[in-house]
This record gives C-alpha cells, sequence and structure tokens, in this order.
C-alpha cells in the first residue's frame, strides 16, 4: 500500500498536511499522535501524524517525504488526539495549532516525551571484586560499593536516591568510574502507579454530601454528567475529595479544572494534606521545565491527581478515573482569544470519550448546565446533586437591599451601609466591600460644558486613576495625564462615579483608624502582592477588605460578617443577555464569602431598583429562582441554551472594510440555504477600539449540528474572500461576550 502522511502543522492554515513516511519507513509503521520531523517550505518544523491515507490528491512529486520520526510512541493517545481534532472542527480553528497548544512548548520544539533518568550502578567487575579492591581505609569508595551492591537493583541508584544514602556520594563515584569499578548509565524513567490511601481523614460527611458521593460513586463506571449544585461554604470540595479517593483506590487518575491560578495553591494544599497521591499542577505561571515535568507525570500515571486551569483539560492521563470542573460556570473557562474553547464544555466532551463521570461544581451554575439536567442527551446520564445548605455549623447569610432613593449615597456609600459597617466593625467582624469597578472614578467630567475626557484610540471614557495619578483607557490601556482644566471652557474638572480606589479614599475619611486593604488588578500585578494582601487578611490585621471580582472567586475568609454589594445595577440593563446571569452569580458568590465561619452573615446590597424583578427573585428564592425565571425568559427569545451562537468579529483600522467583509459573508450564507440566522452585519458596540474599527455578525441555529454543518462549508469560504485580506477576522463559536 503506498501510505501517505496526514500530519497537522502549527500554522495559521485550516488544513493537514500529506508526505510521504521517512525513507526506510513504511506508513503503516507509524501511530497516529507521533510526532514526526518534516520539511515545510524552507524549514524543518515539527508535525504529529494524525491520520494515514492510502491515496491523495497531490500529484506524486509534490509530496514531499518526512524526515524522520521524533518519538517511539505517540505523544496523545487516541481518545485526547480525537478530541483536539474534534475541537478543532467544532471551534473551526487551525488543527495544527489547536494540537500544538495541548503540548509543553518544549514538545513542539522536538523534545523527548518520556524523561531519562541517569543512575549509578556496579560494573561487572565491580560486581566480581569491589569489595576486595577498594580499602575500607577510603571511607567514601567502601560506603559507595556497599550501598549499590544493597540497592540490588540491576539499574542502580539515581543521584536522588544517593543523595538520601549518602552525602557527599559524587566523588566517590568518580574514582570508582576511573577505576573502571562503577559506571553510569542512562534510561527511561518508569512509569509509576501514584501511591493510594489517605494520609488524613476528612470530616464525617452530612447527608447531602453523603447522597452526592453516593450518586457520583454509582457513576464511576461510565460517563456521566454531575451537577453538584452546593450553596458556598457547603463542603463541595470535600466530595470532591471523597470521590477522588474512590477513584485514587481504584488505580485511576482525577483530573480537576480551576478557573483561575490564584485558586490552585489553597486546593492544592487541601489535596496534599488528604492524599499521598502526588499532584502534577498545571498553570500560566510554570516555567516550560516545571510544565513539561508536570505534563510527564500526569502522561505516565506518576500523578494521581492532575490539577490546573483552563488549558489542563488536554493534560494527558494515563489512567482517567474522573474529571471534576470546579466553579464550572466561570467565563474564564472560555479562552477569549485564539483557540476560542471552553474547557467546560471540553471536559464533557473528554469525559464522554473517556467513559468516565464529569462532576460540574457550583454555587452559581451556568444555566447551560441547569438546561442540560431537562434535556440530557439520548445515552448520557445527567444528575443534579443539591448541597442545600453550609457545612458544619455555619448558617447561610441575611440578604437584603438597600434603596438608594431614599438613602443617597456619599461617595458611593449610604448611611445606612455606613452604620452597618460600623456594627460588624465593633461586634469584632471583619467587612468586604465590592465593587467591580477598579481605578478611582470611571470618568472625568466637566460641570461647566459637559466634556468628559474621551479615549483617543477608543469609543470609551478614560478612568480616573489617582494612585498613579493618571487617566487611562480599561479598553485599551492609553494613558495621559490628568488635566486639572476641561479642555474646551477651561472649567476645572471633576471625576464623576465610583471605583474602588474611591471607595477605598471614602472609607479611609470615615474609619481613620480601621485598617484597610484593596484588592483589584492595579495593587496585585506584582508577584507577592496578592498573597501578602490575602495573608493580612486571614491574619485579621485587616478590617476592612474593598475589592472587584477578584475578591469573589474561591477564597475563605472565615472572619468577614459583612458583605456590601456597592453598586448591583450595572448589569440589571444591559443589552447582553448574559448581563442578568452574570449579576445574580457574581452577588451571590461574593454573599457567600460572609459567615464562613460559626459566626452568621449579612448581606446587603446598594441599589436604585429595589423593585427590579431579578433582585426581587434572588431575595426571595435565591440563584434557583433567578435561574428558574431567567431560563424561561432564554427559551421565550429562543437564546442559548435553546439555541446555538457563533460570532464572528472583524476589524480594520479603516471603518468600511470591516463591514464590507461581513456583508459579502453574509451574501454567502444566504446562498447556501443553510438553517442559520444572521443577525447583522452591525458595528460592534464599541465601534473603535485601539484605533480599529470592529463590527460582527451574529449566527443562530437552533441546533449545534446546523450551526457545525454551515460552518464548515462557509469558513473555508470566507479565507478566500479578498474581502478577508483587508481585515483581521476571528470567529467565535459558542461566545460568552456578544461584543
Ligand atoms: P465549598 O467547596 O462548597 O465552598 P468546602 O468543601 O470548602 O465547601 O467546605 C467549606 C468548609 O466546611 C471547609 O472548611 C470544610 O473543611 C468544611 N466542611 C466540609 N464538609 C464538612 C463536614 N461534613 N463537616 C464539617 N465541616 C465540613
Ligand atoms: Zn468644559
Ligand atoms: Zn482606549
Amino acid at each position: 500500500m503506498a501510505g501517505y502522511l496526514s500530519i497537522a502543522i502549527d500554522t495559521p492554515l485550516r488544513r493537514l498536511f500529506d508526505y510521504r513516511p521517512p525513507e526506510g519507513m513504511d506508513a503503516g509503521e507509524l501511530r497516529v499522535g507521533q510526532r514526526l520531523w518534516v520539511p515545510f517550505g524552507k524549514r524543518r518544523t515539527v508535525g504529529i501524524l494524525v491520520g494515514h491515507q492510502a491515496q491523495t490528491s497531490l500529484a506524486e512529486h509534490k509530496i514531499r517525504r518526512a524526515f524522520e520520526a521524533i518519538d517511539t510512541e505517540p505523544v496523545f493517545d487516541k481518545v485526547l488526539l480525537e478530541l483536539l481534532v474534534w475541537s478543532a472542527d467544532y471551534y473551526r480553528h487551525p488543527v495544527g495549532e489547536v494540537l500544538a497548544a495541548a503540548l509543553p512548548v518544549a514538545l513542539r520544539k522536538g523534545a523527548g516525551v518520556e524523561s531519562t533518568e541517569r543512575t549509578w550502578r556496579l560494573t561487572p567487575a565491580g560486581q566480581q571484586d569491589a569489595e576486595t579492591l577498594v580499602t575500607s581505609r577510603a571511607t567514601r569508595q567502601h560506603a559507595l560499593v556497599r550501598t549499590l551492591r544493597a540497592s540490588c537493583s540491576p539499574h542502580g541508584l539515581t543521584a536522588g536516591g544517593l543523595d538520601a544514602a549518602l552525602p557527599g556520594w559524587r566523588d566517590a563515584a568518580r574514582l570508582l568510574i576511573q577505576r573502571g569499578l562503577v559506571e553510569q548509565i542512562e534510561r527511561q524513567a518508569v512509569a509509576t502507579t501514584p501511591p493510594q490511601g489517605v494520609k488524613q481523614q476528612g470530616p464525617e460527611l452530612g447527608n447531602a454530601q453523603q447522597a452526592a458521593i453516593t450518586r457520583i460513586e454509582a457513576n464511576l463506571d461510565g460517563f456521566a454528567t454531575l451537577l453538584l449544585d452546593g450553596v458556598t461554604g457547603s463542603g463541595k470540595t470535600e466530595v470532591y475529595l471523597r470521590a477522588i479517593e474512590t477513584v485514587l483506590a481504584q488505580g485511576r487518575q482525577a483530573l480537576v479544572l480551576v478557573p483561575e491560578i490564584a485558586l490552585t495553591p489553597q486546593l492544592t494544599q487541601r489535596f496534599s494534606d488528604r492524599f499521598s497521591a502526588p499532584l502534577a499542577v498545571l498553570h500560566s505561571a510554570l516555567n516550560d521545565s516545571e510544565r513539561l515535568a508536570a505534563w510527564r507525570n500526569a502522561r505516565n500515571g506518576a500523578a494521581g491527581i492532575v490539577i490546573g486551569t483552563r488549558s489542563a483539560v488536554f493534560a494527558p492521563l494515563a489512567r482517567p478515573g474522573l474529571i471534576v470542573v470546579d466553579e464550572e460556570h466561570d467565563a474564564s473557562y472560555k479562552q477569549q482569544e485564539g483557540f476560542r474553547y471552553s474547557a467546560r464544555d471540553l471536559a464533557i466532551a473528554r469525559a464522554q470519550r473517556h467513559g468516565v463521570p464529569v462532576v460540574l461544581g457550583s454555587a452559581t451554575p451556568s444555566l447551560e448546565s441547569l438546561a442540560r439536567l431537562s434535556r440530557p442527551g439520548a445515552r448520557t446520564r445527567s444528575e443534579h446533586l443539591v448541597l442545600p445548605q453550609r457545612a458544619g455549623s455555619a448558617t447561610a447569610p441575611h440578604i437584603g437591599v438597600i434603596d438608594l432613593r431614599q438613602h443617597a449615597a456619599n461617595q458611593g456609600l449610604s448611611t445606612p451601609a455606613m452604620l452597618a459597617i460600623r456594627r460588624h466593625l465593633d461586634a469584632g467582624g471583619q467587612v468586604l466591600l465590592y465593587l467591580n469597578r477598579r481605578g478611582y472614578a470611571p470618568a472625568l467630567f466637566c460641570p461647566g460644558c459637559g466634556w468628559a475626557a474621551p479615549c483617543p484610540s477608543c469609543d470609551a471614557r478614560l478612568t480616573v486613576h489617582r494612585q498613579d495619578n493618571k487617566l487611562v483607557c480599561h479598553h485599551c490601556a492609553r494613558e495621559q495625564a490628568i488635566p486639572a482644566t476641561c479642555p474646551v471652557c477651561q472649567a476645572p474638572t471633576k471625576p464623576v462615579g465610583q471605583g474602588t480606589e474611591r471607595i477605598e479614599e471614602t472609607l479611609g475619611n470615615i474609619f481613620p483608624d480601621v485598617p484597610l486593604v484593596r484588592i483589584d488588578r492595579d495593587n496585585t500585578r506584582r508577584k507577592g502582592e496578592l498573597d501578602a494582601a490575602m495573608e493580612r487578611i486571614h491574619s485579621g490585621a485587616v478590617r476592612i477588605l474593598v475589592g472587584t471580582q477578584m475578591l469573589t472567586k474561591g477564597h475563605h475568609f472565615p472572619d468577614v460578617t459583612l458583605v456590601i454589594v456597592m453598586n448591583a445595577d450595572q448589569g440589571l440593563f444591559s443589552t447582553d443577555f448574559r448581563a442578568s446571569e452574570r449579576l445574580a452569580q457574581s452577588i451571590i458568590q461574593v454573599a457567600g464569602r460572609a459567615g464562613r465561619a460559626s459566626r452568621p452573615g449579612e448581606v446587603l446590597i446598594q441599589t436604585e431598583y429595589p423593585d427590579h424583578p431579578l433582585l426581587q427573585q434572588l431575595l426571595a428564592g435565591g440563584y434557583g429562582a433567578f435561574a428558574t425565571a431567567a431560563l424561561r425568559e432564554r427559551e421565550a427569545a429562543g437564546w442559548p441554551p435553546f439555541s446555538r451562537l457563533a460570532l464572528i468579529r472583524a476589524e480594520a483600522t479603516t471603518e468600511d472594510p470591516p463591514m464590507h467583509f461581513l456583508a459579502t459573508a453574509r451574501r454567502i450564507a444566504k446562498s447556501t440555504r443553510a438553517q442559520v440566522s444572521l443577525l447583522g452585519p452591525a458595528p460592534a458596540p464599541m465601534q473603535r477600539r485601539g484605533d480599529r474599527f470592529r463590527a460582527q455578525l451574529l449566527l443562530q441555529a437552533v441546533a449545534p449540528s446546523q450551526l457545525q454543518t454551515f460552518l464548515a462549508g462557509w469558513i473555508s469560504q470566507l479565507d478566500d474572500l479578498p474581502e478577508s485580506r483587508k481585515v483581521r477576522w476571528s470567529l467565535d463559536v459558542d461566545p460568552l461576550e456578544l461584543f
């Protein structure tokens, strides 16, 4: 058989490349997932074998020969490779880039998959006579010979093993090598089975936790989606730990995804306190060699638990047993640029391919995950596991609203809020104020003529930053000095509205003696700053916490008894159909920071719209009531999860090309009679950003398969349009942001 190789190469081209097998090799000797060195243009590059082909459409003389195989075994097992190829297809992203993204950098450049290790052992001569040849006066050499002999291992001992047994062994080893009695060898590191067993027992489980565990364990033999819907502090993590314990006892591995790198240390700590099994931790702050080491341990099975952020969904697993997605509603699971995948969705797809369950945990499940419960796929099991109460002695916080129409806010803070802060501080509690807007004020206004400082590069206002004494654009990062007077009428300018810096200032004036910390992106940028702030919070040195979204995610603040949501109104009237879901999630998440230990908590929401149905639902029936109502609205409007969306974004340095390109794209689409509706093209809600003009075209279909079929044909046509060369464009399948 004249076999050809279909090879993926890390380029932006949406296709595979055909090659002949390396000289002297038959295509059949190579397995999919193996890497090869191949010629590509004038370069020599790494390719990954994705499939075999009996024939090719290219002329025989045009097909180049691959240079050589890099690995003797595939870098991706079959299931993982299929998942990656499928996701490249689903998100319509170049497959070579998708496969490259799933590999540690060193492997993209051709490093070996398996690590080799160096060991020292006795030579045959050494085996025979070392003890007679080395006198016991040469103490070190004598000791080394005895250590090597005592190890009884034909492979010898590693440097690590020798360090532990015999400090200062290296000099002795060098002398013994010179005498031909000891040799040094390289060999493949051996895959190990993770040690099982529990270092530390967990607490006795509550009834709901026990019920959840029972359901997870009943599903360990195949694919199932289990939504662990538990209020904050209800012991979801404890449930993961118990399920993982069972999985480890079966000799299998667990993959745990977390939305944010900041949450990995605390979870990693809990896992390593509990289990003897080694962890592999994967996140963006690792250097290349750390990442490679973690990847190898996941792949060879040495790590019983693999924990990581978004891209860890592609971590190789020797014996997968369970996938956990913690805080599954979190938007950071969706990559917002390049390969725009959802790690949550791919975790489900991956679990299905491995035939293992996936546990999606959240106190505020996404509407997608809730909807899946009522419409499971034909052959898939889907279960709702509810933890309605906090674990241990903690009780749920009381939530109330402060009507800003009755209680005017002074610099963002109303009198009832101020009194509540006083009360909680006096009772020894910590107080958390949440405002999802960094900087001092979102605008700089002129009271004289109404001028507001604009960003010269965006259709947006500049934010006032007092700390750095600058105006900053939050969309393109442009900075400029703060003008003291209006450039139009020369009247003095005035910051308007509240950001976290301003709240910090206000609180400093009202409570001058109370230590306070502000946590947002601006003052946690440098390494160690966030940790230092968290340390001051946990030690109790700090009594008031002011912060953005960063404070709402996952952190435990056991002494916080009061949470104030400074302004709920931003999310109430947005045109984005997901805004209300996001608002409800962040209110409930930040509320969950209050009263996590034995002290009862209180939550106050400042709003000018206390009667808004969203707030009413949240107050009366919690997140569940909100979600039920929101799902009904989505269904009526035909928005996801009751339809599927894809968004094409285009941008250019002038205004017309993006609209032209999208209009042409739309025309082609119309001619195919697809079962897809097209909305637009239209300029993006913020048309100009970073000196680029942006436009978009939204596609909507009832079923995912309709969208997929349509995109498969359409996108490759767009690549060929002359209009496409004048713009930068991208496709976002299942977009979270519609701008
Ligand atoms: P979640 O992940 O839902 O926020 P955690 O698993 O972190 O909840 O549990 C919250 C707190 O309650 C933790 O301090 C945890 O150790 C404790 N906890 C969990 N389950 C129990 C239990 N069954 N009994 C007592 N304490 C528990
Ligand atoms: Zn003016
Ligand atoms: Zn800007």
